[in-house]
């Protein structure tokens, strides 16, 4: 780590009265990465050295895919056939279910979970979808406190692809490359694992285990992961609103079962509710809880008053759409659809994100 100085001008006193004075900031940063290499017969030991620290959560195959679950202890982790988890990391940040607050007699307090936690296979799509959560909770003026709690406490360990699955299209969203937000990157190199450090806290982690890791030089760029879908981007929020009243939604959501399972499986899908669950059998106590809510249900756009104001379908659609390439880029400056492609995948009704965007470029945005 190295240590950067600043000279800081800060203001102080009533406007009658101002003082000017030059603070010295000492800036603790990772002046430039640091990189090792790790044999994958080691990962095993390293996670154990982890799991000894903190809980590790891995990717663990489960029916037909994998999924991020608790490591045990003595858990073999097995990645083979690994391209990515079914559901995403944003469980761990923001559990369904999660209480919140909880009161009794005289007391109310809001609960917080500060376990301190790594995740181990986070792919960059991924990990640029946890960005978008980042902004959400933690980057408008108001900060989600139990979301930082449960973030400030977890490590990233990402790891980099190197194939991409049936319904990725992360090379069209830019998110296939990580440069950022991870306290350790691995990429796969032969029989080892070339680690990049992003951060102290990464840093800590390999010295924890530092037998098992060699220094090494920068690895050259990775190779394409090979995407077979594709979205063209190109001044697409523009292309987008001049499909605003189209009838592809009404068509597309002729197919659509209202059955949220896009937005339980997106990445950066994260509104939810909060569930008022008092104790039955002594009414003076109870709690709050958080529960995961979904734009594709109709009782989601039901407010005071009974009035829903996404009565239909495609209306719904429409948001679910436009919230992922429209209104993120707007609002954020970056697009809230990663290319992970789960919601192509859970689909039922076999709807493509990336056939309708095709439909709307078609009709009103061809180059
Ligand atoms: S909209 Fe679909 S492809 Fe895009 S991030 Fe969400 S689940 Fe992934
Ligand atoms: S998963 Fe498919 S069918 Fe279900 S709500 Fe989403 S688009 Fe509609």
């Amino acid at each position: 780590m190295a240590l950067g100085i600043k000279l800081e001008n800060v203001t102080v006193g009533h406007a009658t009265n101002i003082t000017t004075k030059y603070t010295l900031v000492i800036l603790g940063f990772m002046s430039a990465s640091i990189y090792y290499k790790l044999g994958k017969k080691d990962l095993q030991r390293f996670l154990d050295v982890v799991a000894s620290k903190m809980e590790v959560f891995v990717p663990v195959k489960s029916g037909e895919g994998f999924n991020f679950l608790k490591m045990e202890k003595g858990q073999e982790v097995d990645i083979s056939g690994y391209v990515n988890t079914e559901f995403p990391a944003k469980g761990i940040f923001m559990p369904d279910g999660e209480t919140l607050v909880s009161y009794g007699n005289k007391s109310i307090c809001e609960v917080f979970d500060d376990t301190r936690r790594a995740i181990f296979g986070i792919r960059p799509c991924d990990m640029h979808a946890i960005m978008v959560l980042d902004k959400a909770m933690l980057g408008h003026g108001d900060v989600e406190g139990h979301y930082k709690e449960r973030r400030d406490n977890t490590l990233i360990i990402a790891l980099e692809c190197s194939k991409a699955g049936e319904n990725c299209f992360c090379e069209s969203m830019e998110t296939d490359e990580l440069r950022e937000g991870f306290d350790l990157l691995f990429t796969e190199n032969g029989k080892e694992y070339h680690v990049e450090v992003g951060s102290d806290k990464g840093m800590e982690l390999v010295k924890a285990a530092r037998s098992f890791f060699k220094k090494s030089g920068k690895m050259s760029a990775t190779a394409e992961v090979g995407c077979k879908k594709v979205i063209d981007t190109l001044e697409l929020p523009a292309v987008m609103k001049k499909a605003a009243s189209s009838k592809i939604w009404k068509d597309v959501a002729e197919r659509c079962l209202s059955c949220a399972s896009c937005t339980a499986a997106c990445p950066t899908c994260f509104c939810f509710s909060l569930k008022h669950e008092p104790d039955i059998s002594d009414l003076r106590k109870g709690v709050v809880k958080r529960e995961m809510d979904y734009c594709m249900l109709l009782r989601f756009s039901r407010v005071a008053g009974n009035v829903v104001f996404r009565q239909h379908r495609a209306e719904r659609l429409k948001q679910f759409f436009y919230h992922k390439l429209v209104y993120g880029l707007e609002n954020d400056g970056k697009q809230h659809c990663v290319g992970c492609g789960r919601c192509i995948t859970e689909c039922m009704a076999k709807i493509d994100i990336t056939e309708e965007v095709a439909k709307v470029r078609e009709k009103y945005g061809k180059k």
